[in-house]
């Protein structure tokens, strides 16, 4: 019979339940009716058993002051309390709560400073693009970005938008070579035409020098006139080179019109015109073609040699039109070859601005293959004679 204040444990309870090696824990035992059985030396003072709410029955935990605590009620109603005092950990919890807020602190300070670092890195080029790109004016085409990372995408767009200025600057400068070279050409005979004028008007003359004045007054108009059409042919050009007129047209219908026409000029030079026209279909501007072979044959005209010869073909090859022109002329010096298709340049200055040649008809002709998405190309011996060779695509590129 077990008395109300006795309980019954065995061994290995009994040597749990050791008061003196409780291993850091403490413990107490009550029975049914609150009367503390056993408890460990180490349990803190006014231990008590846990208050009853109801008909409890398993394991509770709870934390009081700074204990931890977890007792158990048996089914017929005693209970057994372990608990440790927490205070070690709630101290260890503490100290990593601080190192946690002084870690989180420092890695704040880390994402601030490189942000800071790397807002600065990536806005300092934008601003230097930004103020060159303003100093950069129709006037002042020659400020460049510095470049002194291009290894990032910053860096690449500075080479584009440098690329882009120097084009810029290019264009202004031939732009403005070109109005300069044109003021020149036009000033040339309309200085002829008024120092003529005023010096017949100086005094009287006779019907035979007036004459002679009117006559070098309408070659200086005649000149200019030349000059100012083939301005607006290049400005015409260069304004719709993207959108020619075009039609199915036959270069070789083109070239036998232009060799009729001109002819007779150069029986008139003593040069003789050998023609080999092979059909040469493609979709083009009739009259900026037919301008193309009057340029090139007046040329051939004009700087060949008495006796001398020219031979115009044209041809179909692998879906481009082809058009040669060869003569027998003096032919052109390797110094000047490549800028014959330069504005206003004369390989002989003196000899062909004397003759109204102004230098813009190989200019024209080039604007105007180029206009047809076609390539011009020259090849000559000085002496012997040149050639004007022009590929012309059948069909239009598609455009994008
Ligand atoms: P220009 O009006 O002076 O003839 P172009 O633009 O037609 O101008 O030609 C440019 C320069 O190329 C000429 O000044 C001339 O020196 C040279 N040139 C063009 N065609 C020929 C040719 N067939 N033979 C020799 N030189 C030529």
């Amino acid at each position: 019979m077990i008395g109300p204040r006795e309980i019954h444990l065995t061994p290995r309870a009994q040597s749990l339940f050791d008061e003196s090696d409780t291993n850091g824990f403490y413990f107490a035992v009550w029975s049914r009716d609150a009367f503390m059985f056993k408890t460990s030396t180490n349990a803190p003072a006014g231990i008590a058993t846990p208050e009853k709410t109801g008909a409890e029955s398993g394991t509770h935990v709870r934390v009081r002051d700074h204990f931890r605590e977890a007792y158990h009620y048996t089914e017929i109603g005693e209970s057994v309390l372990v608990g440790r005092d927490i205070t070690a950990d709630i101290q260890e919890l503490h100290g990593f709560a601080g190192w946690l807020v002084a870690a989180g602190a420092g890695i704040l300070a880390l994402g601030l400073g490189g942000g800071w670092r790397l807002a600065t890195r990536v806005i300092r080029p934008v601003e230097e693009i930004g103020a060159t790109a303003s100093r950069i004016s129709a006037g002042n085409l020659s400020e460049r970005i510095d470049l002194a990372d291009t290894e990032n995408e910053l860096g690449r767009l500075a080479v584009v938008l440098n690329s882009t200025f120097a084009r810029l600057d290019a264009a202004f400068a031939q732009q403005k070579q070109f109005t300069a070279d044109a003021s020149h050409e036009l000033r040339t005979p309309l200085a002829v035409l008024i120092s003529e004028a005023q010096s017949t008007l100086a005094r009287d003359r006779s019907p035979a020098e007036y004459r002679e004045t009117i006559e070098a007054c309408l070659d200086a108009a005649q000149q200019m006139r030349r000059l100012t059409e083939s301005l607006l042919e290049l400005a015409r050009i260069d304004a719709n080179s993207a959108h020619i007129r075009r039609e199915p047209v036959d270069l070789s219908a083109i070239a036998q019109r232009c060799v009729a026409k001109l002819r007779p000029l150069a029986e008139l030079q003593g040069v003789s015109i050998q023609a080999d026209l092979q059909p040469a279909a493609l979709s083009g501007n009739a009259d900026s073609l037919a301008q193309v072979m009057t340029n090139l044959l007046s040329n051939a005209i004009y700087y060949n040699r008495p006796g001398g010869q020219i031979r115009i073909s044209t041809a179909q090859d692998s879906g481009a039109a082809i058009l040669t022109v060869s003569d027998t002329g003096k032919g052109i010096e390797p110094a000047d070859l490549p800028h014959i298709f330069e504005r206003f340049y004369r390989a002989d200055k003196s000899r062909s601005r004397a003759d109204g040649h102004c230098g813009l008809g190989l200019a024209i002709t080039k604007a105007i293959v180029d206009a047809h998405g076609g390539n011009i190309a020259a090849e000559s011996k000085p002496g012997a004679g040149s050639e004007f060779t022009i590929h012309i695509p059948a069909k239009p590129a598609p455009t994008v």
